[in-house]
């Protein structure tokens, strides 16, 4: 077999260090790719796939993108989830001996991506790591690169909880061993749709010695190092943005389970996994960037701390109350541009002067902001201002370096100010003298040739020449000019004093270029050793933009200011803050809400569609607004401080997962009861619905009972089970509420409005109806019904359940297996096409039973025939 080319030798050689990564291969203006990668980027990229001749029998597979245009190509890859690595020639193809000389400079990584282009200015990009220990804890870190933020957590509570950590953070990449289990990677890639890249060897880097400075735990420094070890392998270089890890105690958070997060759509919703009709859609009236990031991240934790919440709350109310400053604020606040992610590119060393010029704009907005801060009536918002210091050394001398409106490449030089440097100046004089003179021997050849069209000109190739007219040419003097280029009516010379003085200028020229991006090279060093100035800054203008933004949306909506108790949750009109945005006509009806230590369940009952959903979620996310630091929707309201929240969604309305299975609804009902205490609260939503009806009851029933007498949390729990009302008797701390219906000519009317006591019918046979189901079908359902209500009271009611209507799909199919025997092949073969035809998950349980109904007699009919 024939040798590969060296080039091709030396592409595979690079390629088997970078496996998992596409290779960008610098071949002159191109990046190409070469086998199993060329295949792969032609197909995800669009691009034609080639062949080149490598030295073998049989050509290689190859694909190309221009050097110039591959951002975009690489962003479509990173953006679903795959590497790049950038391979560059490293040394000057002219002067290479050989095969120039390549190596991988960058690998861009899902969770390491620093452009912005790139990036949403709106949400943090996150690479994790997870590392396992022997004694069973987990430590997770992860950390933005384009912000330099880390943060940090250990878990001992086992695999699930790092789960809920992580899930619903904008986590693209996690770093783990490879000796992390199977089961736990598959885990991390299912349940969190991340890519999982792998660092094995662990060391610590002394670079980053003062950023580990904090980190007490011998595990704290060795997950924290796996993240900062991959971080330099992928950059190929150190990071002086990144800060201190933060090291979170989740015990000092309210804490919210994976299910909670995602079923109270704080961040996004759960069908269209958009941020619009999320809770953060209706809060966020923040207006930087990093304002808009830090909401969510408040969003994601809520406080328990009192004291930091009712700080947060006064510094809102001192906003809310005064709309002028609060809108000069707002104004002010605008002119800050992203400061965290600058600094991010200034560390990485990817700034150009407009960004400088940016920062520089922002940073003047600083003593305008304390200002206005200082012009509130209020203590909060003046410590606020306290902390904003006014870097006027970076302003200094980015003012008095960089031109104000400067070109975006930092290779061509009309960056930097004139009297910023003397050797520049003199450069420049130099070349402008020149060009001055030039300009002077433009009129002096004119006069002397008496050529009034002669004129003095510059290109690339010929550098300064005189352009003559070929009607002028007989006014020439002999042997002086030097013909140089001919073109269809004039002839271009050249003079050895033109020449001379060209290069002078020239000269000067490229060295006042070098000196000038040597010149901006030096200050983003020294802007560099401000970063952490400049953060510290971003850090508390972020926190400023967010309670403003509190403040504007609590005004705008009418929220109201909560007060904390210890044991009495009482909400008089509340809202949910989405709904009634959504609807936004009004007419979203309040209700008020109360729980104590003597009633902390409440036993929820009505028709479908009537709310009970709705009022469960709204205390949930009253809960946490309260707990953020936000105003509340309500007229009035005194909360608890909840250390957890749990939400359980029965199988009927938990449609998205996809794994509506009722064995899932147990896991998570079980989450909540080992882990709720007498201080969280728990939503339980129609649980029990995905098995049969004595199961499902059961079941609810002896959860809220075991909530009732083991765990005391404040509850909530809606059911369609008539029965459970009577559970108001047995347990004492329970109380039975309803959602009001009326039913008006036939039709059911919703009212929304929640009281006291049970609800008296269920009336799912009129929603059946409002949903436009057949006449024939809602007859016969309410003529069922019927039967069933004149079944009066015990065990017969029971014995009718379960003959209309309680037979599971299971039952009839079991059913359906037994008579088979008696059945002909052929008839058989029909019900059975008939049954595996079904859409199941396309149809209403009604429409369901319905034709089950109707195969069943079918395969009655078959056996009476035989
Ligand atoms: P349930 O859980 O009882 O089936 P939901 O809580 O899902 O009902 O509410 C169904 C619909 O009723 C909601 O989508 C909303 O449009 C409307 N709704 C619920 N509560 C209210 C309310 N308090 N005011 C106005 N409309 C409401
Ligand atoms: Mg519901």
């Amino acid at each position: 077999m024939a040798k590969h080319t060296p080039m091709m030798e030396q592409y595979l050689r690079i390629k088997a260090e970078h496996k998992d990564a596409f290779l960008f291969f610098r071949l002159g203006d191109f990046y190409e790719m070469f086998f199993e990668d060329a295949i792969k980027a032609s197909r995800e990229l669009e691009i034609t796939l080639t062949k080149r001749d490598g030295g073998q029998d049989e050509k290689i597979p190859m694909c190309g993108v221009p050097y110039h245009a591959a951002g975009n190509y690489i962003k479509n890859l990173v953006e679903k989830g795959y590497k790049v690595a950038i391979c560059e020639q490293v040394e000057d193809p002219k002067t290479a001996k050989g095969v120039v000389k390549r190596e991988v400079v960058q690998l861009i990584t899902p969770g390491t991506v620093m452009e912005s282009t790139m990036l949403s200015e709106r949400n943090n990009n996150y690479i994790a790591s997870l590392s396992h220990f022997q004694d069973g804890s987990f430590v997770v870190v992860y950390c933005d690169l384009s912000t330099g933020e880390s943060r940090i957590a250990q878990i001992n509570s086992g695999f699930d909880r790092v789960i809920h950590e992580l899930y619903n953070q904008p986590i693209k990449e996690i770093v783990v061993s490879s000796n992390l289990s199977d089961e736990l990677q598959t885990q991390l890639k299912d349940r969190l749709q991340v890519t999982l890249s792998y660092q094995d060897e662990v060391t610590f880097n002394g670079e980053y010695r003062a950023i580990c400075e904090n980190l007490n735990d011998e595990r704290l420094v060795k997950a924290f190092s796996r993240l900062l070890n991959y971080v330099q392998f992928t950059q190929k270089r150190s990071l002086d943005h990144l800060k201190q890890a933060e090291i979170i105690e989740l015990n000092a958070y309210l804490s919210l389970d994976m299910y909670s997060k995602r079923n109270l759509e704080l961040t996004e919703t759960i069908l269209r996994k958009g941020r619009h009709g999320s809770l953060l859609w209706v809060l966020d009236k923040t207006v930087t960037a990093m304002g808009s990031r830090m909401l969510k991240k408040w969003l994601e934790r809520p406080l328990l701390d009192k004291i930091q919440i009712e700080n947060r709350l006064e510094a809102v109310e001192g906003f809310y109350h005064a709309f002028m400053e609060r809108d000069s604020l707002r104004e002010s606040l605008k002119s800050v541009y992203d400061l965290e992610r600058l600094a991010g590119r200034i560390a990485f060393g990817n700034v150009n002067a407009r960004d400088l010029i940016q920062l520089k704009k922002s940073l003047k907005k600083i003593p305008e902001i304390k200002d206005i801060l200082a012009s509130f009536d209020n203590n909060f918002i003046h410590q606020l201002a306290d902390h904003l210091e006014y870097p006027s050394e970076i302003v200094d001398i980015l003012e008095t370096s960089i031109i104000d409106d400067p070109p975006i490449s930092i290779k061509e030089g009309g960056i930097i100010k004139d009297g910023y440097h003397e050797q520049l100046d003199t450069y420049r004089y130099a070349s402008r003298n020149g060009k001055k003179w030039i300009a002077e021997l433009e009129q002096k050849e004119k006069q002397e040739t008496n050529i009034k069209s002669l004129k003095i000109g510059y290109n690339r190739v010929f550098g300064y020449y005189i352009e003559v007219t070929k009607a002028n040419l007989h006014l020439l003097p002999e042997g002086k000019y030097e013909r140089k280029q001919t073109l269809t009516n004039a002839e271009r010379f050249i003079t050895p004093e033109l020449k001379e003085k060209e290069q002078l200028i020239l000269e000067a020229e490229e060295k006042s270029i070098n000196l000038e991006y040597n010149l901006f090279s030096e200050l983003r060093e020294e802007i560099k050793s401000q970063i952490p100035r400049i953060q510290y800054l971003a850090d508390i203008v972020s926190k400023i933009d967010v309670l403003q933004a509190f403040a504007t949306v609590s005004e705008a909506n009418n929220y109201k200011k909560p007060s904390f108790t210890d044991a009495k949750l009482k909400i008089k009109s509340g809202r949910h803050p989405v709904i009634e945005k959504v609807m936004d006509d009004g007419t979203f009806v309040p209700n008020d809400i109360m729980l104590d230590n003597e009633k902390s369940i409440l036993l929820i009952t009505g028709p479908n569609m009537s709310g009970k959903s709705t009022y469960m979620r709204q205390l949930a996310l009253i809960a946490i607004m309260g707990q953020i630091g936000c105003f509340v929707p309500c007229d009035d309201a005194e909360l608890i401080i909840f250390d957890q929240i749990f939400t359980r969604i029965g199988a009927a309305d938990d449609l998205v997962s996809g794994q509506s299975t009722f064995m899932v609804e147990m896991l998570e009902a079980n989450h909540a009861i080992a882990n709720a205490t007498e201080r969280s609260l728990i939503l339980l939503d129609e649980i029990g619905r995905g098995t049969s009806t004595y199961d499902g009851m059961a079941l609810a029933q002896s959860i809220v009972e075991f909530i009732h007498d083991n765990i005391h949390a404040k509850t909530l729990f809606s059911t369609h089970y008539h029965e459970l009302t009577a559970l108001e008797e047995s347990l004492p701390r329970l109380k039975n509420i309803h959602v009001r219906a009326e039913e008006y000519e036939g039709n059911v009317v919703f009212l929304h409005q929640i009281k006291d006591g049970a609800a008296d019918k269920s009336y799912g046979i009129h929603v059946a109806k409002l949903a436009n189901l057949p006449d024939e079908l809602i007859k016969r359902a309410s003529v069922i019904l019927n039967q069933l209500e004149s079944f009066d009271s015990g065990e017969n009611q029971h014995m009718a359940i379960e003959e209309t209507n309680q037979l599971s799909f299971f039952e009839e199919v079991v059913k359906l297996e037994k008579s088979k025997s008696k059945i002909g092949a052929e008839e058989e073969s029909t019900i059975l096409e008939n049954l595996t035809d079904l859409d199941l998950f396309d149809m209403t349980p009604l429409e369901a039973m319905n034709e089950l109904h109707r195969l069943q007699k079918l395969a009655k009919q078959k056996v009476i025939t035989k």
